[in-house]
């Protein structure tokens, strides 16, 4: 992509009610525009990083075995008032008239719906395992919605759920859910710590709410420094083994890491030796749940045993804010010049930088580069326009793109390109077949790229240089 044809709206000042750093980056880098209180237009830049993450989730859910699908925004009224929650949920919920005067609501949540789905097609055991997810947008009518897309009223979430036979089995996609948020997580570079926590309206006794450490979390957090230390990393997990699914849950829950409405300072000081305590604060990226027959009860989700008996089937239910994401991983990932997106979901992978723009040696090189850029699968964005350099790095910083490729005749004299790391600031001049192969490595585990073939290495660079 050619900044030159792009929407890239930057803004220059800082956004006067913006309180926090992802809020401030998101609007000044042009990723998104608010349209009232608590909802957002996510312009190209932001809908680029969104893609990214809700790509993450779907990869991750798939690998586990859990199915996808997609439900409604707008859900019936009626079907809140055979579970309960109708009355109960209160005033976070958008109830909404249609033109019949029928009930209706903007989904805060799933578990009816999906409930219903499940009751109407499944009657046997014999179906049982079943996990269906979706990624759709909800809305919570939020009394503070604050601090950008991480605390909006319409936000983007995964949600899914688990159907299963017995206890046994749910605690088993409980946990299965559990070590592929570790995945998801780490995959968009964050450390997220599984804390225990309250299960609030969805219902439940085990709950687990993943948490990125940040000054600027709305969550108060108590936990061993020791799980900070904690990697899920390349792990090659059977995702239907209860046992490997097991110890990666005890291994990662078993340490004292809880929210405050879970957090108890007897149990903690008993725990954990002093200098291991910490007290600070976190951004709630996902949740998991084991609910039982909170919901297949009153709403007649049930199958029949091998037995010929009718019970009612265990569920779950699994979030994760797709959307709060793309704050959290700022939040997460920044410095005083801007953001620094992770590989896995950064919105182009390389930034190109044209130091004289209408040079023709130095368009021909950064045309070529983009070229090969493109060739191996990956997104290049070529600054061509007609700016300072100064300008254009300081855009390049603000945008975060994780690696930088500059371009000026003065290199190109000596056959060489500047490659720069945006998270480390180091600089290395290299020639443009080696730039381009050095991105090509680094992007390799992130992406199933094409593998770089001899003419497409050699192309044509030499007709520049
Ligand atoms: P919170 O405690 O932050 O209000 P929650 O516990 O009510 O969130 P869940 O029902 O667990 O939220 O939803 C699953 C995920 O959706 C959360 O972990 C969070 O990442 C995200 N999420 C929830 N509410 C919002 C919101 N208002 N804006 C953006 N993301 C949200
Ligand atoms: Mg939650």
């Amino acid at each position: 992509m050619r900044l030159s044809r792009y929407f890239l709206p930057v803004l220059k000042e800082t956004p006067a009610d913006a309180q926090i750093a992802s809020h401030r980056l998101m609007l000044r880098a042009g990723m998104i525009k608010q349209a009232s209180a608590g909802i957002y237009s996510w312009l190209p830049l932001g809908y680029k990083v969104l893609r990214n993450i809700e790509r993450i989730v779907h990869e991750e859910q798939e690998r586990a075995g859990h199915i996808a699908m997609l439900m409604p925004t707008l859900q019936s009224a009626d079907l809140w008032r055979e579970s309960g929650r109708y009355d109960d949920y209160g005033e976070e919920m958008l109830r909404i008239a249609d033109r019949q005067g029928r009930d209706m609501l903007y989904g805060p949540t799933n578990e009816e719906l999906i409930t219903d789905i499940f009751r109407s097609h499944v009657n046997s055991y014999k179906d049982l395992p079943l996990t269906l997810y979706h990624i759709q947008w909800k809305f919570r009518d939020e009394i503070r919605p604050r601090f950008g897309v991480m605390r909006g009223r319409e936000f983007y979430m995964k949600d899914g759920y688990n159907f299963d036979l017995t206890r046994e089995d749910a605690l088993h996609a409980y946990n299965r859910h559990l070590v592929s948020y570790l995945r998801t997580f780490e995959r968009m570079g964050l450390q997220a710590i599984p804390m225990r926590a309250e299960s609030g309206p969805i219902g439940g006794d085990d709950t687990h709410e993943f948490l990125v450490l940040a000054d600027t979390g709305e969550s108060e957090v108590f936990y061993d420094s020791e799980i900070t230390d904690l990697r899920f990393g390349e792990r090659d997990i059977d995702y239907d083994s209860h046992e490997q699914c097991q110890a990666v849950m005890e291994e990662f829950t078993s340490r004292y890491a809880r929210t405050d409405d879970t957090h108890e300072e007897a149990v903690f000081h008993e725990r954990v030796p002093e200098d291991r305590r910490r007290h600070g604060r976190g951004i709630e990226v996902g949740q998991i749940f084991y609910f039982g027959t909170k919901y297949s009860e009153p709403m007649g989700a049930t199958v029949q045993t091998r037995d010929g008996e009718t019970v009612p089937v265990h569920m779950g239910s699994h979030g994760i804010g797709v959307s709060r994401l793309a704050g959290a991983i700022i939040e997460a990932s920044h410095d005083d010049a801007g953001i620094i997106w992770p590989e896995g979901v950064t919105p182009f992978h390389v930034g190109i930088v044209n130091l004289k723009q209408g040079d023709s040696q130095t368009d021909g090189a950064c045309a070529a580069l983009h070229d090969a850029v493109e060739a191996l699968g990956l997104a290049p964005l070529y600054d061509d326009r007609d700016e300072r350099a100064g300008a254009k790095f300081a855009t390049m910083d603000l945008i975060g793109l994780p690696w930088r490729i500059t371009v000026g005749p003065r290199g190109l004299k000596n056959g060489v390109v500047e490659l720069t790391c945006r998270r480390t600031g180091k600089v290395e001049e290299m020639t443009p077949e080696q730039a381009v192969e050095r991105v090509s490595h680094i992007y390799a585990p992130h992406h199933h790229l094409r593998p770089m073939t001899e003419p497409m290495a050699k192309r044509s660079f030499h007709t520049w240089l």
